[in-house]
């Protein structure tokens, strides 16, 4: 029997602390040692941040190392525990999935202690960290292949006190947007298992295609602004513009709200994220390419509402989603 997970140094030392997260081997391949960073200012709320969830969406290590830098000199009171890379090995890859088992770490929470590396990283932070905290931002990006503005997201929450108290903390990122998603895909998912636990849980959803510093300060005012709600640091909330619009619009997406390609082709995007669309209005064209008698077919939004995310300009299969739209949370 292997070493059970544990973190290397003990959360309850005050100040600033530093170790790793030990997760330990399996059958496919050995120990992994997950660098973590904890400001012990006592009394106070529990914050847990991590990012690298999904290793090709690197705002959210990059936010946090950024987080870890200037946390010493800013927070007042509580704790703090930040995890910058939760899968390391998709990180590397710079892949979504963990290449090694090819499983999603979002869809195998809350893990399991005799399965595949990316099940044993569940497990270690479900029953390690995830005690530890009563509030997680789980900084993700939306990925290489879509446009999606700075978002703070929840799924809806069974609990309506639970679901409140989440929406209110998604909000004080004072983002562009706050998106309340509900699709069919969430089992599995981190969030799940801190709800379960009666745990705010916050994910941070920004930008997606490349890495840039204009996102990556939007990202970082958000949260700032989320840790100034908390009453962790102190200071003046910032309100981030996004391609020249500011905070405040609280949007709800449904699975009927996923526009889907209607062929197989290149898909050319016809408007932009947070553009306002009435029902017919062009959002983007799909272009068979298999023979050039094949028609060009038009996508266009099913009622009014925001486009919330959009597909970048590559080819897709038939079925596949190619935009989002959204509309005000009732
Ligand atoms: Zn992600």
């Amino acid at each position: 029997m292997s070493e059970a997970p544990h973190l290397t140094f003990d959360l309850d030392t005050p100040g600033v602390s530093r170790g790793h997260l030990f997760v330990p081997g399996g059958a496919d391949r050995g120990e992994l040692s997950l660098p973590v960073f904890s400001l012990n200012q006592g009394e106070g709320p529990r914050l847990l941040v991590t990012g690298g969830n999904h290793g090709n969406e690197l705002e959210g290590p990059i936010v946090a190392r950024r987080l870890i830098n200037w946390l010493p000199e800013a927070q007042t009171c509580g704790r703090v525990i930040v995890l910058p890379v939760l899968n390391p090995l998709a990180v590397q890859a710079w892949s979504r999935n963990t290449p090694l088992d090819g499983l999603n770490l979002n869809r195998v929470f809350p893990g399991r202690a005799d399965g595949s590396v990316t099940e044993r990283i569940a497990d270690a932070v479900s029953h390690v960290l995830l005690p530890m905290a009563d509030t997680v931002f789980d900084l993700h990006s939306f990925g290489p292949t879509w446009d999606f503005p700075p978002a703070a997201t929840t799924h809806p929450v069974a609990d309506p006190d639970l679901m409140a108290r989440t929406v209110r903390m998604a909000e004080a990122f004072n983002l562009p947007l706050t998106l309340v998603w509900q699709h069919n895909d969430t089992a599995g998912m981190f969030d799940i298992t801190a709800q379960k636990q009666g745990k705010v849980f916050v994910c941070a959803e920004f930008g997606g295609g490349a890495v840039g510093a204009d996102n990556l300060a939007i990202y970082e005012a958000g949260v700032r602004n989320a840790l100034m709600a908390l009453g962790l640091v102190e200071g003046k909330a910032e309100y981030p513009t996004f391609r020249h619009r500011s905070s405040g619009q609280t949007l709800e997406t449904h699975p009927s709200d996923e526009l889907k390609s209607p062929a197989a082709g290149i898909f050319e995007p016809r408007c932009s994220v947070l553009d306002e669309v009435k029902q017919g209005d062009l959002v983007g064209i799909l272009h068979p390419m298999d023979s050039l008698s094949s028609k060009s077919i038009d996508i266009r939004a099913p009622g009014t509402s925001t486009v919330l995310a959009i597909s970048s300009g590559m080819h897709v299969d038939a079925s596949k989603v190619v935009a989002l739209v959204a509309r005000p949370r009732k």
